[in-house]
């Protein structure tokens, strides 16, 4: 095989989607993955004989740009299935349901004040999602940046801003960073809704209702795509969108390396400094390329891949600093029969259990000082009841995501921790959905240390790094390695560590993949 334009380390989605883009432009491109299937995080699997699941269960903003550009549904990618309701069930059982859409957001089970307030909520969230909305496939520039390019999108953002008028303005500024407990208690009446509402905003990161941050802004990200940001699953669940992206990258001419990590970063050290030019494998192989575009979270892209002896000091103080402790785990039930959670007809539907945005912060406060709640927070879902052939026929699987578990606890995740939780979230279904507990046939828990390990995942983070304003737009993931292009000659970035973040929303592989090709320019 002759050397490749370029290399791509790992085969996320962001890397499928950047690999895409560039061999649609000519590039010959080999992506190399550590394990033996594509996807990451939105890779699935069998954990437990016959039934599977994959780590990330919904997709919520994924591009729509980057379906129609890379003919993700000519691939197969299918996701003309009505997206899945939110139900928001309190402890003492009183339960919600939203429908997002961007025509008529309706939610239902309260009052008709808060349902009248949810409608202008949403409008007025959709309008500002819509000014944000070009601005997550770009390339945020540097400040004090005098390219042409660059001064362009300022000025796109800041004309965009101006047309929403005058109190409109002022009320995004406002309310960007403002505590989303605040923006909650400002609209609604409702405790449920109130935690329903906010939980988008939070889920992955390290902040809960009170945190003044990214929280809103997070919300706004994930509105910007059809159907205000309601979660959906392909017609062949998560494994749609990835054997698509994989499809597509094929057809285009991109050759998958699979089951070969990839140890280092080679550098050649030049007239003008370090340059990357290719990869050594974890076999010893070594591989050239002109480019090596990294889909590996950044602290182990630089510290691990590159290495400190290839950086500037101040850089590597930066990169080490980098917040990347995850706080979400991941529980996979697998089910004799299909839980009955009282008060619900059917569990169809993302179901979220908090009962008010006091139980979220309290499960934080916990976790802040290295321990998991006795009251967890969680999100579920039953993907069998979309995707029946996820499991064996008549059983079921659960699939949750369980908010503020931290990655270091005190006392370190020994075998008893990992019970506690498991057996406190069986104790949480159990209040829902009484009887569940007999209907396990077996169960998974992957907290994130075992995300980490499992994927090769620093600190196991749904975002590759923390999504706090620190380390957003131009400083995601650090000022200095934000353009996708890196210090390091000739190494670029890709996956959910640069803007704008994590998800399955493509966005990092299709800005990465336009900002390679200008440094052709
Ligand atoms: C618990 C949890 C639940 C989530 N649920 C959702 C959800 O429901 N919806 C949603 O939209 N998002 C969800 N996310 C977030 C989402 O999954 C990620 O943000 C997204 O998958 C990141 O994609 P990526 O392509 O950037 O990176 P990844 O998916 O992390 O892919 C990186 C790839 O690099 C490979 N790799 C690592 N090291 C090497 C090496 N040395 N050599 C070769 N290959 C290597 C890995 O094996 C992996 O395949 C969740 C995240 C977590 C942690």
């Amino acid at each position: 095989m002759t050397d490749p334009d370029v290399i791509i380390i790992g085969a996320g989605h962001n890397a499928m989607v950047c690999a895409g883009y560039l061999a649609q432009k000519g590039r010959s491109v080999l992506i190399i993955e550590q394990s033996n299937h594509c996807g990451g995080l939105a890779s699935t699997r069998e954990f437990f004989p016959g039934f599977k699941a994959s780590v990330a269960h919904t997709i919520q903003n994924f591009s729509s740009k980057v379906i129609d550009d890379l003919s993700l549904t000519k691939h197969g990618l299918d996701l003309s299935q009505y997206p899945l309701q939110t139900i928001g069930l309190s402890r003492d059982g009183e339960c919600i349901r939203l429908d997002s859409s961007k025509d008529q957001p309706r939610v239902s089970g309260l009052d008709g004040k808060d349902e009248e307030a949810y409608a202008g909520y949403m409008a007025r969230m959709q309008t500002f999602a819509d000014m944000l909305k070009p601005f997550w496939l770009k390339t945020i520039p540097r400040i004090g940046s005098a390219n042409l390019q660059d001064m362009t999108t300022f000025l796109a953002l800041a004309v965009k801003l101006r047309l929403l008028g005058k109190d409109e303005m002022g009320e995004f500024m406002r309310i960007a960073t403002l505590p989303i407990r605040d923006l909650m208690d400002e609209n609604f009446e409702s405790d449920l809704l109130k935690a329903v509402l906010s939980w988008d905003g939070l889920l992955g990161s390290k902040m809960a209702p009170r945190s003044p941050n990214a929280t809103v802004l997070s919300v706004l990200y994930k509105m910007a795509e059809k159907d205000a940001g309601a979660p959906k699953i392909p017609v062949s669940g998560i494994d749609g969108l990835v054997t698509a992206l994989y499809k597509s990258a094929r057809s285009s001419g991109v050759e998958f390396k699979l089951g070969q990590p990839v140890s280092r970063v080679l550098m050649d050290a030049g007239d003008h400094g370090v340059k990357a030019v290719g990869v050594v494998l974890a076999d010893g192989d070594v591989i050239h390329a002109r480019k090596i575009v990294s889909g590996v979270d950044p602290k182990q892209t630089f510290i691990d891949l590159v290495g400190v002896e290839n950086l500037e000091i101040g850089f590597t103080n930066r990169i080490n600093r980098l917040r990347c402790d995850g706080y979400v785990a991941k529980l996979h039930l697998a089910l004799d029969s299909l839980p009955v959670f009282a008060g619900l007809d059917s569990p169809l539907g993302r179901l979220i259990l908090v009962s008010n945005m006091d139980s979220i912060e309290f499960a934080y406060d916990d976790a802040k000082y290295g321990e998991f709640s006795d009251r967890p927070v969680m999100e579920l879902i039953l993907p069998t009841l979309c995707n029946p052939d996820m499991a064996p026929e008549g059983k079921h699987i659960l699939s949750g995501h369980v908010m503020y578990i931290p990655h270091q606890i005190k006392g370190g995740w020994t075998e008893e921790a990992h019970d506690r939780l498991y057996q406190n979230l069986i104790e949480l279904l159990e209040h829902y959905a009484p009887g569940i507990r007999e209907q396990i046939i077996f169960g998974e828990l992957l907290t994130p240390k075992d995300l980490e390990h499992q994927y090769n995942l620093t600190g196991g983070h749904w975002h590759h790094a923390e999504m706090a304003i620190d380390q957003m737009f131009m400083m995601r993931p650090t000022y200095e390695a934000a353009q996708y292009s890196t210090p390091i000659s000739g190494l670029f970035l890709c996956g959910a560590g640069c803007h704008p973040g994590g998800g399955l929303s493509g966005a990092p592989g299709h800005n990465a993949a336009i900002e390679i090709l200008r440094t052709e320019q």
